[in-house]
């Protein structure tokens, strides 16, 4: 079943691989096997339709970082987010790189919310929105250095190259 005659749901048309990959779906009751290309899956069991919300499927597994997989084929599965990326771009994400949120929502599949980027990419995104610290770029002795001086954070932090906030951290012995 090609995906051009299937509804398309915003721009997310599918032009790579995908198309021709049907997948065991399920057995009918007289045990003959279904199959079904698994972005047609993915578009009947979601949510979410416009280029501005979220897309989500329900009922698919749910990894801890909150990304949801979908099954492939017996053995493989991928992750949905991965899976609309390729899609939608029709071509495998480039290697050495992932695809990473707009929206924040690890479920998200729709690609308009997706980009593709570094792990420090993802983890500066991460920072730019508020979660989750910065690794300390400071040596235990330079940590010590600043926990003992008197210099106003503003200049420790110009010194080593990190924010004020994180100076006085260390200061508090965080
Ligand atoms: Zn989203």
């Amino acid at each position: 079943m090609r995906l051009s005659t299937a509804p398309l749901r915003g721009s997310l048309a599918c032009v790579y691989h995908y198309e021709n990959m049907s997948v065991l779906y399920g057995r009918t009751a007289d045990g003959r096997i279904q199959s079904k290309n698994v972005l047609e899956r993915l578009w009947e069991n979601s949510t979410g339709d416009r280029d501005d919300e979220c897309w989500e499927i329900a009922h698919a597994g749910q990894k801890k970082t909150g990304h949801v997989r979908i099954r492939l084929d017996d053995k493989s599965r991928m992750m949905t987010h991965r899976l609309a990326w390729e899609a939608y771009h029709a071509e495998p994400i480039p290697e050495g790189l992932i695809v990473c949120h707009r929206c924040d929502n690890p479920k998200c599949f729709n690609p308009h919310h997706l980009f593709v980027g570094t792990h420090k990419d993802n983890t500066d995104d991460m920072w730019t929105k508020g979660r989750g610290n910065p690794p300390s770029k400071l040596s235990k002795e330079q940590r010590v250095v600043i926990a003992s001086s008197s210099l106003p954070s503003k200049i420790l932090a110009a010194q080593y190259g990190v924010t004020s906030e994180r100076i006085n951290q260390i200061k508090r012995g965080v």
